[in-house]
């Protein structure tokens, strides 16, 4: 009886495709925690695996050294080109499914982690644009870190329409429900909020030039473009 695993009708060969996909979830779970890791600036061998719940990581771990994802130097874990590239690709997936989740479906934040956990292993290069796209390519995530760029963000298509969309695109007299504001710094996002600049408001546009004049409830503020920029409205009738 033939027994080879390379044979595609090979008694073996639908139980090998299953083995690798686990396998795949979980080198790329790997590079998500190196990846997040060096956000934090860490980079030490030793900390991966005190933060990775997998058991078997060291050995997956090895194989991607074999694989050429990454190599080490000293005990630091350095990305290797194919490695950062996949791990970029899967970080914004995952960052953008749990915009997606948390604005359009309106999921609590662990309802959301959980979702964005399996999503991020499942969607297609080309639905990971569509999002992108749709959701007006957000620059963070729920959590306030940045989402990696994709092509779609730098081509600015256009055959969507997207949903959200910068406050500074709202035209002249129309309203926009702030959907989120992504800050470059937490001053700015404690300040916007006094003033009432918060995720939900209604806004309206009143002057864009020489500077930003907007309506918000019965008050008229006046904003910096530096300020405007870093918020996201969903336009309303
Ligand atoms: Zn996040
Ligand atoms: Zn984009």
């Amino acid at each position: 009886m033939n027994m080879n695993a390379n044979d595609p009708k090979g008694p073996h060969r639908k139980r090998w495709g299953v083995m690798m996909n686990i396998e795949t979830d979980r080198v790329d779970e790997l590079l998500e925690l190196i990846w997040t890791l060096r956000e934090r600036g860490v980079s030490d061998l030793n900390q991966l695996l005190a933060e990775t719940k997998d058991e078997e990581a060291r050995s997956i771990l090895r194989m991607m050294i074999k694989d050429g994802l990454f190599e080490m130097e000293g005990n630091r874990v350095i990305l290797k080109e194919r490695g950062e590239e996949k791990a970029r690709e899967i970080i914004r997936r995952h960052r953008l499914t749990e915009r997606l989740l948390s604005e359009i479906f309106e999921m609590s934040e662990e309802e959301v982690e959980e979702e964005a956990c399996k999503l991020e292993h499942i969607l297609s290069p080309g639905v990971t644009e569509s999002v992108c796209t749709f959701l007006g390519h957000p620059p963070t995530c729920i959590h306030g870190k940045p989402i990696p760029r994709g092509d779609c963000c730098a081509k600015f298509k256009r055959e969507m329409k997207p949903l959200v969309i910068p406050l500074e695109e709202l035209g002249l007299g129309e309203r926009g429900r702030i959907v989120f504001i992504a800050p470059r710094s937490h001053q700015r996002l404690d300040r916007l909020s006094s003033l009432g600049i918060v995720p939900g408001s209604i806004l309206r546009m009143h002057q864009k030039n020489p500077s930003y004049v907007l309506q918000i409830g019965e008050t008229t503020l006046a904003l910096d473009h530096e300020v405007v920029k870093d918020i996201y409205v969903k336009k309303v009738e």
